[in-house]
């Protein structure tokens, strides 16, 4: 965008979280007049957010939206937001623009951006793009929803950075020229759905990541799952670049990467290069190795080459709570999953190991279907322990199928989950599940568990 303030004056931002906030402080200094709007109570906002409103002296209200809220050209809406809410509805009503913090940070971003969108897999994708990045001496920034909101790094970008930004759907779905040099789109499951009117609008809103991309920028996109793939056939003016686990995929885009016996190549008009060996990799699962061929791609397209690229995944330890190795006692082996919070990344977590597995279940279930890993229990696991507010639809769903305990709490499910492994068996948290009902979040959930395992 050319300059906004020649657009816009008067900004309102909804939501004081952490991206709402760091829109409102970037805006604000930008020289809009900017006015912050949260509908929970003051003693409800992060105090640390408080402290920061109050110290860039930003315009705000706590506790219920006014009517002040509309008074603006424009809305940025912050992530944690529903685009139901009566708040966007009736913005929207006024025939108010509406956009997200992703938008409105990216017109101020001098640098090249990599955003990656899916429903599992973006954390540890974004993490380790910017790992490549970063060893290959790249000014690179990680950001979205993965801990730095993007309105926080935006001013510090220079032609020659590299953006590596985690969107959520939530990010995507107001955007308007938002524009990725790179987009990737890891897979589509439905998750979130409770936030979503159906099935196909959240699949809409993951593939508005390439909506505004021409034909220099490239779309990334793995060619296995079938619902990227359909909707990649609907058009899509970026440069195609598919990622597989069958060789057969070169067939289809000119650029990509697949998997021929164990090794991940990556395939281009002039031929293949043999990156590494996926056997190599720390990270478990068939599911990083998408992970992995997302990223080489990423990097390929910049021109990394291939000997940094292997270096940087062949260093990859992960990130915390995705598959993290917590303890060996004994010969039983515990995994921290407490990130799996939806079916399908279970389904990939059970797929990940060839031990027999005692696996933790439960929490705050988002209508989760466990026909879509029954098999998979099946064959991987001997033994659940049911926890939190869903425990009875897990117990009923499977008790006739496996032995499956009640736990009164992660404590008692730790302890019954130890007893109940053996010598060279798993015991694997990946409770499919949010985790509100017993917990302030996953990564809350999982150092509860690592303690409780670290104190067996
Ligand atoms: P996100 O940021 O999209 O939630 P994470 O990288 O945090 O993704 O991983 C979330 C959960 O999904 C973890 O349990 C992880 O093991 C699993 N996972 C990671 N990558 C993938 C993938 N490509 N496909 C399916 N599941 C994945």
């Amino acid at each position: 965008m050319n300059n906004p303030l020649n657009k816009f004056k008067r900004i309102s931002i909804i939501g004081a979280a952490r991206s709402g906030v760091a829109a409102a402080k970037l805006l604000k200094k930008k020289g809009f007049e900017v006015f912050l709007s949260d509908a929970s109570l003051p003693g409800k906002i992060d105090p640390e957010f408080v402290k920061e409103i109050e110290t860039c002296n930003i315009g705000h209200e706590f506790g219920s939206h006014s009517s002040r809220v509309y008074d603006a050209d424009i809305i940025v809406v912050s992530p944690g937001v529903p685009q139901n809410s009566e708040v966007i509805t009736t913005a929207l009503g006024k025939g108010l623009e509406v956009i997200s913090e992703v938008e409105a940070a990216s017109w101020f971003c001098k640098g090249k951006v990599i955003a990656i969108t899916g429903t599992n897999g973006k954390t540890t994708t974004t993490t380790l793009i910017g790992e490549i990045f970063k060893d290959a001496g790249y000014k690179t920034f990680v950001c979205g929803n993965i801990g730095t909101a993007f309105s926080d790094i935006v001013e510090d970008t220079d032609e020659n950075s590299i953006i590596v930004l985690e969107t959520s759907s939530f990010q995507l779905d107001n955007i308007k020229e938002f524009k990725p040099f790179i987009a990737i789109c890891l897979n589509i499951t439905p998750d979130h759905l409770d936030r979503y009117d159906s099935f196909e609008k959240y699949l809409e809103s993951k593939m508005k990541i390439t909506d505004n991309q021409n034909s220099s920028d490239y779309f990334v996109f793995n060619y296995d799952d079938e619902l990227v793939r359909k909707s990649v056939s609907y058009g899509i003016n970026a440069k195609q670049s598919a990622f597989s686990l069958y060789p057969s995929v070169k067939d289809k885009t000119e650029s990509g990467a697949f998997v021929d016996n164990f090794d991940l190549i990556y395939y281009y008009y002039m031929g293949e290069e043999n990156i590494i060996d996926t056997q190599n990799l720390i990270i478990k699962g068939q599911h990083n190795v998408y992970n992995a061929m997302a990223s080489v791609i990423s990097a390929r397209i910049f021109g990394i080459e291939k000997e940094y690229i292997r270096k940087t995944l062949e260093n990859f330890k992960g990130v915390e709570h995705r598959l993290e190795f917590v303890r060996d006692i004994n010969g039983i082996k515990f995994y921290n999953d407490s990130k799996a919070t939806n079916v399908n990344s279970v389904w990939y977590a059970l797929k990940g190991f060839n031990e027999p597995l005692v696996l933790i279940l439960g929490g705050k279930d988002k209508g989760n279907d466990y026909s879509q890993i029954e098999n998979e229990v099946k064959e991987h696991v001997k033994h659940i322990i049911a926890i939190g507010e869903s425990k009875e639809k897990v117990y009923n769903y499977f008790k006739d199928i496996l032995p499956v305990t009640m736990a009164e709490n992660m404590n008692d499910a730790v302890n019954t989950a130890a007893s109940a492994a053996a010598k060279n068996e798993v015991v694997l948290l990946s409770p499919a599940c949010a985790s509100f009902d017993m917990f302030d979040n996953y990564e809350h959930r999982g150092r509860e568990f690592k303690k409780i395992v670290n104190s067996l």
